[in-house]
């Protein structure tokens, strides 16, 4: 690298940007029909569906946003610090109905706090007690439950750093958290639904050590965090399985399964592992967790030794997500145990949350990236190190290629989601990618060593963004604020619109050339990126030789590469070490690209009723992005559970006013058959956006 002298290609700039005038435009569709759907939805968006779908029937990872507090922001007067929870559940093995009872040891933060604060939702109390005397004044309105710290002639000591025990018996029969089904009952809680089968403090920050012990059938087991401490007779027909987690725990992250299990045991070094499935899954159990031990060690050897006593994985039928990272023991959807591997990713997935999200846990949900974005990337890694280099590249690849899609449709920012976004694709797959870019700027020593310091001051913790930045920053001595605040705290992907010019060395220079770089960044809604872009030269008789050059934060760069030799071709990013979109052209043929930039605005489906019995009306909504983003027509359609088109429902004009599209589908398909009951998937085209989500249609 060096200077680079414009006023030698000034000609040719001039030219590059009135053709850069002709490609910035942003793509409005509004002249454009929608084009017909596709016959096929892409597998991994079937797999997103699927989920989604089982939540509406059922509840799981997909309602979390429902059960969002009104107002995170009062726990900020957190008065004390929970430091250990005793659990003591009794879950109904015939009902969706938990018993039990939570003795919290907190220590006093604030002396003139008058109240014990805790999160239950839909609970009723029989007992409560402070410091072993009974409570009768306490409050429960709006999911928090008040009890006073002080009562009559009864008030114990609570000066800062005081310790006090508070104990809540309890009953409930909860909509969310807690799952009941004839073959097994277990908990799925995160973000924000640990409230829903216990009292407790339910924010992420406030981590405990934990003693849980759960009533259940002797014909079952029970599977939980920590370590079993034992198994004792309760009453006639139960056992009490006593599970204790000496490592601090988040309390979405606290969890049981219980079932008449079948139990497989593995080993990874001195780690012991556990799985638990039906009976009848055994075979295929065995065949799926094959790799699992050596997932452990090769993580082990990546981050740290793995942090918890054991790990698991419950199976557990139906589950609304696909797993789900319980502290040392992750719960499984049954469905993904084929017994061909083909859902190996989630094992890979799950287990490297134990790391990031149970070991080092976001501080909160805003910062939920710091478990998605990470055990998405783990995905990769794992393939890199137990496949091949080549299989990496893939894999993030296909994480860039849903990235993109994702940010085509709504784009947002990494850090804080919109609420119904914190488990959206941006935030596992452009946070993965950005993962893989941070290596490539920083180097394989700096990153991995930047990870393991992470993880070092973190351990058994919390941490936010930007404690991972300055780790990162520490370990490599880079400045990285720039980093952080245009691919995590700005939503957005840059689009580079580039070309190249071989020119003659100057001063003359014999057998050498230069290669002129033209870049310049045409995105919307999104910031000017500054990133080292690698560029492949390609010359006649040599071999191709790469270079780096520093794409600064502006509108439009210039740079000139002195070469041995006549330049052929020139690629940008070759190794794919940047999320992007690429316009190409030839610098001296005035053909414009088409911008491939989304542009601002997105389209949001509804559909209702939902689930149906008979017709029902899709709804299309254009939000963000001013009148004059709104398209004409938007297009719909119906695909079943295999993501095969059902129906091609036409397009419908924005009604007066701009910004809504109705349809109504008949619940018949193309050949006017009324649908057989089950999933299905409405999908809502309108530019370059596009939406789909599940419809269940019942009997
Ligand atoms: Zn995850």
């Amino acid at each position: 690298m060096r200077p680079f002298d414009r006023s030698r290609v000034r000609g040719s700039l001039r030219r590059l940007v009135l053709v850069l005038a002709l490609i910035a435009t942003p793509a409005l569709a509004s002249a454009d029909p929608p084009p017909a759907p596709e016959h096929l939805l892409p597998a991994d968006e079937v797999l997103r569906l699927l989920e989604e779908a089982s939540g509406l029937e059922s509840a799981g990872k997909s309602n979390l946003a429902a059960s969002r507090p009104d107002a995170v922001a009062a726990d900020s007067l957190h008065a004390y610090d929970a430091i250990h929870y005793r659990l003591d559940v009794t879950p109904s093995r015939t009902s969706r109905h938990v018993d039990g009872t939570v003795t919290l040891t907190l220590v006093v933060r604030d002396p003139a706090f008058t109240t014990v604060d805790l999160d239950a939702i839909a609970m009723t109390f029989s007992s409560i007690k402070v410091a072993g005397s009974p409570r009768t004044t306490w409050t429960y309105a709006g999911g928090k439950l008040s009890v006073p710290v002080c009562e009559g002639p009864s008030c114990p000591p609570h000066a800062t750093g005081d310790t006090l025990v508070v104990e809540v018996t309890y009953a409930c029969n909860p909509t969310l958290g807690y799952y009941y089904y004839t073959r097994n009952s277990y908990t799925l809680a995160e973000p924000w639904e640990a409230r829903y089968w216990w009292p407790c403090y339910d924010e992420p920050s406030d981590k405990t050590t934990l003693d849980l012990y759960a009533t259940v059938p002797v014909t079952e087991s029970c599977w939980s965090n920590g370590v079993l401490v034992d198994v004792v007779p309760g009453a006639p027909g139960l056992h009490v399985w006593h599970w204790r987690e000496t490592h601090p725990i988040a309390t979405y992250l606290v969890s049981i399964a219980t079932a008449n299990f079948w139990r497989f045991d593995q080993v990874a070094g001195t780690v012991p592992i556990v799985n638990v499935a039906f009976p009848e899954d055994s075979t295929k159990a065995k065949l799926e967790y094959v790799n699992v031990p050596a997932m452990v060690t090769t993580f082990s050897n990546l981050w740290a030794p793995y942090p918890f006593d054991k790990y698991g994985q419950a199976t557990v039928d139906p589950f609304g997500a696909g797993g789900m990272e319980h502290q040392s023991m992750t719960t499984l959807r049954r469905s993904l145990l084929r017994g061909d591997r083909l859902y190996e990713s989630v094992w890979v997935h799950e287990l490297a949350h134990m790391w990031w999200g149970d070991w080092v846990t976001c501080v909160d949900f805003r910062d939920i990236w710091l478990n998605e974005g990470f055990a998405t990337f783990a995905e990769a890694l794992w393939v890199e190190n137990f496949v091949s280099p080549t299989a990496y590249d893939a894999n993030i690849a296909a994480a860039m290629n849903s990235a993109l899609n994702a940010d085509t449709n709504f784009r947002y920012a990494i850090y804080d989601p919109p609420p119904n976004y914190i488990f959206g694709t941006t935030i596992y797959k452009k946070g993965g990618s950005v993962l893989h870019m941070l290596r490539r700027v920083l180097g394989d020593s700096d990153f991995f060593a930047g990870m393991q310091l992470y993880g070092q001051r973190h351990a058994y913790g919390n941490a936010s963004t930007r404690d991972f930045q300055q780790a990162m920053e520490d370990a490599s001595g880079e400045t990285l604020d720039w980093f952080f605040d245009e691919w995590i705290f700005a939503g957005g992907i840059p689009t580079y619109a580039w070309s190249w010019q071989a020119v003659a060395a100057d001063p003359p220079a014999p057998g050498e050339s230069d290669v002129a770089l033209f870049v310049r960044q045409v995105q919307t809604a999104a910031p000017l990126y500054r990133m080292p872009i690698e560029f492949k030269v390609t010359r006649s008789a040599a071999p191709d030789t790469f270079v780096t050059v520093w794409n600064d934060a502006v509108a439009e760069q210039a740079f000139a590469v002195r070469v041995n030799g006549t330049v052929t071709g020139v690629t940008l990013d070759p190794r794919n070490s940047i999320l992007k979109r690429v316009q190409n052209y030839v610098l001296d043929a005035d053909v414009p690209a088409a911008a491939l930039d989304p542009g601002p605005g997105r389209i949001e489906l509804s559909a209702a009723p939902n689930p149906a019995r008979g017709s029902v009306v899709l709804r299309g909504a254009w939000l963000g992005g001013g009148a004059a983003t709104i398209p004409a027509a938007a297009r719909f359609a119906v695909f079943d559970a295999a993501g095969r088109l059902v129906r091609d429902l036409g397009t419908a004009a924005s009604a007066p006013g701009g910004g809504g599209f109705a349809v109504t589908w008949d619940r018949l398909d193309d050949a006017g058959r009324a649908v057989a009951p089950g999933i299905y998937f409405a999908q809502v085209v309108a530019g370059v956006k596009r939406e789909a989500r599940p419809i269940v249609i019942v009997p």
